[in-house]
């Protein structure tokens, strides 16, 4: 916990030929003004454009202060930054997106964060250059994920964050496949702060999520912190069975009132009363199903993603 800790950057790439070139050179820039070591780990996560020939070329021209680490396939951003983590040795570590929305620069202030004696220092993303629907799901992911974990941070998809080694380091002991790493690192943080940080719209290039990496994004956050949607499922069911019984007693009432013929036609009404079973019976599978899926995943106990190849030699020393 000193000013002459030193920086590890870990950045994943994912199909960035138009960004790297303009990422690495700033991020390089950061590293000299930051006058400490500092090593840049390049993770290409199974790019299918000519990124894999900048990080190589990029490596080569810059022996000791660039790490390139080459996943076989597309594993997703946060496995990559898990591959990161593996490599690193600083004793600070510092998580940023290739496509430049989070302004290289901002790893100094971030640093400088971290010397106050903090185990993470997220940011806070202001203004925020999104579309209203990734502002939107942010802003219930974060609701969601303050509530449930009790550490309260503004802005948890914000991946230009920065770690103490000792939390990268617990990180790496959990294996679960699917992990959502802000979230993970605060269940290992003992102090943690925020800073404020630009954002800029994304340089070249679209976003990497789909709608569909979006929402498969959102389940691994809710199911790898919490069962809580197992417990609303059981108290989603007493109420759909209170709600039922009310009806019942309801319709028998009104055949009372009304007379049978009436009843005749309560038949609709029952089966929309079905319909809203057999709904919630779907939705108490869908959510069973996806916790033992994962228990599946897990116990099967695949590594989490491969890697290939390491290119180049960092020069801080193992820890
Ligand atoms: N990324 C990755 N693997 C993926 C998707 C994304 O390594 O499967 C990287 C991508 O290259 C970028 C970062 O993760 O460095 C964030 O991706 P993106 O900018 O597309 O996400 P957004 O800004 O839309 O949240
Ligand atoms: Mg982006």
């Amino acid at each position: 916990m000193s000013a002459s800790d030193s920086v590890s950057i870990v950045i994943p790439v994912f199909n960035e030929e138009a960004n790297l070139p303009e990422l690495i050179r700033r991020t390089q820039a950061v590293c000299r003004n930051l006058a400490r070591s500092c090593e840049i780990i390049l993770v290409d996560d199974g790019s299918r454009d000519a990124s894999r020939d900048l990080i190589n070329r990029s490596v080569a021209a810059n022996p000791g202060e660039i790490v390139g680490v080459f996943l076989n396939r597309n594993y997703g951003q946060h496995a990559a930054v898990m591959a990161g983590f593996a490599q690193a040795r600083g004793e600070i570590v510092v998580t940023l997106d290739a496509d430049l929305q989070n302004p290289p620069e901002e790893i100094a202030p971030l640093v400088k964060k971290m010397d106050e004696g903090m185990d993470v220092v997220g940011s806070i993303r202001v203004p925020r250059r999104d579309s209203l629907f990734r502002r939107f799901s942010s802003f219930l992911v974060n609701k969601m994920t303050a509530q449930v974990t009790g550490v309260v941070m503004h802005d948890y998809g914000c991946m230009l964050r920065s770690y103490r080694r000792g939390v990268v380091q617990a990180m790496l002991q959990c294996h679960e496949r699917s992990t959502f790493i802000p979230v993970l690192a605060n269940s290992f943080a003992r102090r943690t702060a925020e800073i404020e940080v630009r954002h800029e719209q994304r340089r070249e290039g679209a976003s990497k999520y789909s709608l569909w990496k979006l929402i498969n994004l959102q389940f691994d956050l809710l199911t790898s912190i919490t069962t809580l949607p197992l417990r609303l499922l059981s108290i989603a069911g007493v109420l759909i069975s209170l709600l039922g019984v009310g009806l019942g007693a309801l319709i028998l009432i009104l055949r009372f009132i009304w007379g049978p013929e009436w009843a005749a036609m309560g038949v609709f009404t029952l089966f929309a009363i079905l319909f809203i079973f057999v709904g919630g019976q779907f939705v108490a599978m869908g959510v069973m199903g996806e916790y033992i899926g994962r228990t599946y995943t897990d116990v099967r106990g695949r590594p989490r993603y491969f890697v290939e190849q390491i290119v180049g030699q960092s020069r801080l020393k193992a820890p």
